[in-house]
């Protein structure tokens, strides 16, 4: 892989991150660790490679991401896909659709189903 990679990255790591189109398991996926080594926050970066779909990647702060971005490589910049004739460069993720008082409370930050994309709910 030719990008720049820290040394604080994880590769090849597991992650709850799965393709917010397909809903598949995401390949050469990496973990980038963004939190201080001193603090108990957990904040980190996840990114996977669908075959199909490409780069995703998402931010994990403590709780599971809001959204999951369509990027054109780990840790790059965002990228347009097009699903059924529809642009898009985010998903918002089931755990997005918590209410507000349910989102606040303690959460598994890498709890999948939360991870999941909210337009694959109805696909199961
Ligand atoms: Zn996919």
């Amino acid at each position: 892989m030719s990008s720049q990679t820290y040394q604080r990255d994880r590769l090849q790591a597991r992650t709850p991150l799965r393709c917010p189109i397909c809903g598949g398991e995401l390949q050469d996926s990496m973990i980038r660790d963004l939190g201080g080594v001193t603090s108990d926050l957990t904040w980190q970066m996840h990114a996977g490679r669908c075959p199909e779909h490409g780069w995703f990647q998402a931010e994990a702060i403590s709780r599971p991401p809001r959204e999951i971005f369509s990027v054109n490589k780990p840790f790059g910049s965002a990228r347009r896909v097009s699903i059924d004739g529809k642009e898009a460069f985010s998903f918002p993720t089931r755990f997005n659709l918590l209410p507000d008082a349910e989102r606040r409370k303690p959460v598994d930050a890498f709890d999948a189903a939360l991870w999941r994309a909210a337009n694959l709910a109805d696909r199961g």
